[in-house]
């Protein structure tokens, strides 16, 4: 494939998929696009720690070869004021596996949100996001330890699918007649439109996903979290197609909650998943509350949303929580965080959302020596107090690091 911008590097190789599982050579090409804003900061200090992680861990058998992908901003400037250009696309199909910087959306007008039109142009269904505690992060709670949750939030229904009509418009018109003359609907006069589409299809295989990562991960219970007393055809419906395909094609290893008592007098059944729901609105108290009691969670766009960041906050904010989105193979990281550009070019802000994401991806592909590496240098430096000034704020008696300085901070720990 000939890309107009894109460059691949000629001594990496590609990612392949064998049966559904990923084949990765010992140097393969990995995607990355800087991102707007903040982005080129944490990327660029990211990619150094990912480096001299892979660097230690494998001694110069293994290295990432990396490729720049182009979104947002950048791509504007080097496609003639395309922000999200075709190649790119076909680049991230080509290579399996990327990572990315946030991107600028604008509120209330302009083009579309990147990110979204990525998750659903590439069809990235499951946007996955482990939120768990690591020692000496600042916190709110009396025990942020028993935080360890990873977040299966769907990614291409719900209102983010973006079919909505302006107030006002033909469109909004003509939708407003149909829904208030054939359907019997009531609304107010010129209310802006939105369709909030929720599939057995679509739910399915995100809590498949959901799933399976609990069965490979031995965790022990799954949480599908909605608003069905409310919304009952499309959060309820949710919920009931989890249910279903649990017992469809889970009945082995998941047990109900209603079993739990019924069959089990509350003792879990050892080797076994508890598969369970709970209402979104309480969910927000119980992640507070008893976090302890909640592991993988799977649940709808919006919802996912507000609660992954909700969930971030209780151990050191979005600046430090990862993510990603996942297809059946393809799969693209990301820092969870937005493009911050008040901090845009100061060397300022917290790289570890990004870093961390690229912690997933190094596990994605296979390289959990160069994560674990990752993962126990960050333990280090935050013991050593040394942080950015978002957690400086948070911690007394700590030395506030630039971004590149943080990353030095990491890089020299991963060599000690
Ligand atoms: P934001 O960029 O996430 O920033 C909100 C605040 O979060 C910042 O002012 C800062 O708090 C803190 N923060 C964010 N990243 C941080 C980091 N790396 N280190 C330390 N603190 C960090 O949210 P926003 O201002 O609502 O959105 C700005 C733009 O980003 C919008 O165009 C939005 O659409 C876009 N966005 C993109 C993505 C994405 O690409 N995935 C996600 C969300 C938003 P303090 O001011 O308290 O220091």
């Amino acid at each position: 494939m000939s890309y107009q911008q894109i460059r691949l590097p000629e001594n990496g190789k590609l990612i392949g998929v064998k049966n559904g599982k990923l084949d990765v050579p010992d140097n393969p090409i990995l995607g990355f696009v800087e991102g707007d804003g903040i982005g080129p900061d944490i990327m660029r200090a990211s990619l150094r720690v990912w480096d001299a992680a892979v660097a230690q861990a494998y001694q110069g058998r293994r290295k990432v070869h990396w490729c720049e992908l182009f979104m947002g901003e950048k791509a504007a400037g080097l496609y003639e004021g395309d922000f999200f250009p075709g190649e790119t696309l076909d680049a991230i199909r080509q290579l399996t596996v990327a990572i990315k910087g946030p991107l600028t959306t604008p509120v209330g007008g302009g083009f579309r949100s990147l990110n979204v039109s990525l998750r659903q142009e590439m069809d990235l269904y499951a946007c996955v996001r482990p939120v768990r505690y690591h020692d000496g992060v600042p916190s709110p709670l009396r025990r942020p330890e028993e935080i360890d949750v990873v977040i299966f939030r769907e990614n291409t229904e719900d209102v983010y699918a973006g079919i909505e009509y302006e107030s006002g418009s033909d469109a909004n018109r003509k939708l407003a007649d149909f829904l208030r003359n054939e359907m019997g609907a009531r609304f107010f006069e010129d209310a802006g439109l939105g369709v909030k589409p929720i599939s057995p299809a679509g739910s399915k295989r995100l809590i498949r996903k959901a799933i399976q990562y609990a069965i490979d991960h031995n965790r022990k219970s799954v949480t599908l979290v909605h608003k069905g007393n409310i919304m009952k055809y499309t959060e309820g419906a949710f919920r009931n197609w989890g249910y279903e395909l649990a017992r469809e094609e889970f009945g082995d290893i998941l047990v109900l909650e209603d079993d739990l008592w019924n069959l089990h007098d509350g003792v879990m059944p050892q080797g076994k998943i508890l598969i369970k729901d709970r209402i979104a609105d309480i969910m927000f108290q119980l992640l507070q509350l008893r976090p302890a009691e909640f592991d993988v969670i799977a649940t709808m766009n919006l919802n996912g949303d507000y609660l992954s960041d909700a969930l971030a906050a209780e151990v050191g904010g979005v600046g430090i929580a990862p993510g990603a989105n996942i297809a059946d193979s393809v799969a693209v990281f990301e820092a969870t965080h937005g493009t911050a550009p008040k901090y845009a070019n100061q060397n300022k802000v917290n790289p570890s959302s990004l870093m961390f994401s690229g912690v997933m991806m190094l596990e994605y592909i296979g390289w959990n020596r160069a994560a674990e590496l990752i993962n126990r240098a960050f333990v280090e430096v935050m013991k050593q107090r040394t942080v950015t000034y978002d957690f400086a704020r948070l911690m007394d008696g700590s030395t506030t690091l630039s971004t590149s300085d943080f990353a030095d901070a990491l890089i020299a720990r991963i060599h000690a």
